[in-house]
């Protein structure tokens, strides 16, 4: 038995220090895991249970680079994140052992369209087309765990055309990256491959074309992208 179509080619992040590539299953992503981005959403900092959605692993960007303004929106917004990389896939996968799952870690970025967001919060309808769409997650090259250094306890930024508009600290995530995947492997099964947006710092805001966005989470390789 053959495909009758062609199998889509998986999505490959580099890797630094290798000349392989990361194959990306799928893109899970947490809402709202800083305290202050949940206050600037209208959210409730304290310590619900988290929530998640997902990107298709085609959204995803390697390196950022030129990424063509979406369409149907007048309200793209940035969220820089760091973005956790798993080596190894599992259910029911317990705290304690969560991040021996994770193969590495890079920074990316959550482009949301906030415009169709707010219209499906007020529907109580899925976030899907805001956050889903086509090149809507640019990530950077991934940073083997065993040279990734702390990145539990690290800046977060992203500029604008060089104007700082996201600071934080990844030590201010509510639920932290181990606690993510035990809860997110309770609900589906991970695969090595699956990456995790684990949510963004206060200072969202849009972007425009021609905006040059640069992310960085301490010592991992920077990412860039302009908006086309
Ligand atoms: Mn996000």
């Amino acid at each position: 038995m053959t495909f009758i179509l062609p199998p889509l080619a998986p999505v490959g992040i580099t890797i630094a220090g290798s000349t392989d590539l990361f194959p990306v299953a799928r893109a899970f992503c947490i809402g709202r895991n800083y305290a202050d981005h949940a206050i600037e959403m209208g959210g409730n900092p304290d310590r619900e249970e988290p929530f998640f959605f997902s990107k298709p692993a085609t959204a995803i960007i390697p390196g950022g680079g030129a990424i063509p303004y979406p369409t149907a929106t007048r309200d793209l917004h940035h969220e820089v994140e760091l973005v956790v990389a798993l080596g190894k896939g599992g259910s029911g996968i317990a705290e304690a052992d969560a991040l021996d799952h994770v193969f590495g870690y890079a920074v990316g970025i959550d482009l949301t369209r906030r415009d169709l967001q707010a219209a499906a919060k007020k529907a109580g309808r899925p976030w899907d087309m805001a956050k889903g769409f086509d090149a809507s997650g640019p990530v950077g090259t991934l940073t083997k765990v065993a040279d990734a250094g702390h990145v539990d306890d690290a800046a977060i930024t992203l500029t604008i055309n060089g104007e700082v508009r996201q600071s934080g600290n990844v030590n201010q995530m509510i639920w932290k990256t181990g606690e993510a995947i035990a809860f997110l492997s309770g609900l589906v099964e991970l695969k090595a491959g699956d990456i995790i947006f684990t949510g963004t710092p206060a200072g969202v805001g849009s972007v425009k074309r021609g905006d040059t966005l640069h992310a960085e989470v301490a010592s991992l390789p920077t990412m860039s992208c302009t908006l086309t």
